[in-house]
């Protein structure tokens, strides 16, 4: 190959606790993953194949840095996740083979301009801009899956200036992480390096300015950033 003509960008990366990092490939989302979510929000859930939208890997923001409020918004909400870090990928993988390819797992915010959501949906147009701004994709240290006792159950839980927003178990997610990455590697070839936001459980709410995000997920770990 010849040589770049502007210096190559930077790879997006996840510390991993104990240390190292993991090099992020691609950002894929759930959406309307947990039943009491997806009525929140006006749907049924019981009526819905798993559906994906996508972050840029350089939206992830990590090290419990601060987020910058997004420009172009007014209704900032916090989307609390457990984030599926994949080892190896492939296409068609078989559910009994998906816990396999994961390389591990961390607690994650899926940022979203709410106020652009809504208007997006009413148009029918994309939801890039409302989901995959700078600085939306907050993410803690990885654990390796090795570690993990049962990522399939646990609490998963956001406070917001000490105050709980968000509170579920993994256990009551509708897809699970092996249906989600079976499902997904049907639509796309997975890759080490993708990341897999699992979607949010009920509670989803606003942020403002100076509000401190702290989320949880057991046996797998938190997330901190506070708004500015
Ligand atoms: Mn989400």
């Amino acid at each position: 190959m010849s040589a770049f003509v502007i210096p190559a960008p930077a790879i997006a990366a996840v510390p991993v606790a104990g240390g190292g990092s993991f090099p992020v490939r691609r950002i894929f989302c759930v959406g309307r993953n947990y039943a009491a979510h997806a009525r929140e929000m006006g749907h049924d859930p019981d009526r819905e194949a798993p559906f994906f939208f996508c972050k840029p890997s350089d939206s992830i923001l990590t090290g419990g840095r601060d987020m910058p409020y997004p420009t172009m918004c007014n209704d900032l909400h916090h989307e609390m996740e457990l984030v599926v870090a994949l080892g190896s990928g492939g296409c068609d993988i078989a559910e009994a083979d998906a816990l396999a390819k994961v390389w591990g797992y961390a607690a994650g915010l899926d940022m979203t301009r709410r106020d652009l959501q809504n208007e997006a949906k009413k148009a029918g147009r994309p939801w890039d801009m409302a989901k995959g701004f700078d600085c939306s994709a907050p993410i803690g240290e990885l654990v390796p899956a090795a570690a993990l006792a049962d990522p399939t159950k646990g609490k998963i839980e956001l406070k917001v200036n000490g105050v709980v927003r968000q509170t579920s178990d993994l256990s009551t997610l509708i897809w699970s992480i092996a249906e989600t990455i079976s499902y997904l590697s049907r639509l796309v070839r997975l890759e080490a390096g993708d990341l897999i936001f699992s979607g949010t459980p009920e509670g989803v709410a606003a942020v403002k300015r100076g509000d401190l995000m702290e989320g949880f997920v057991e046996h797998v770990g938190t997330v901190t950033a506070r708004v500015v």
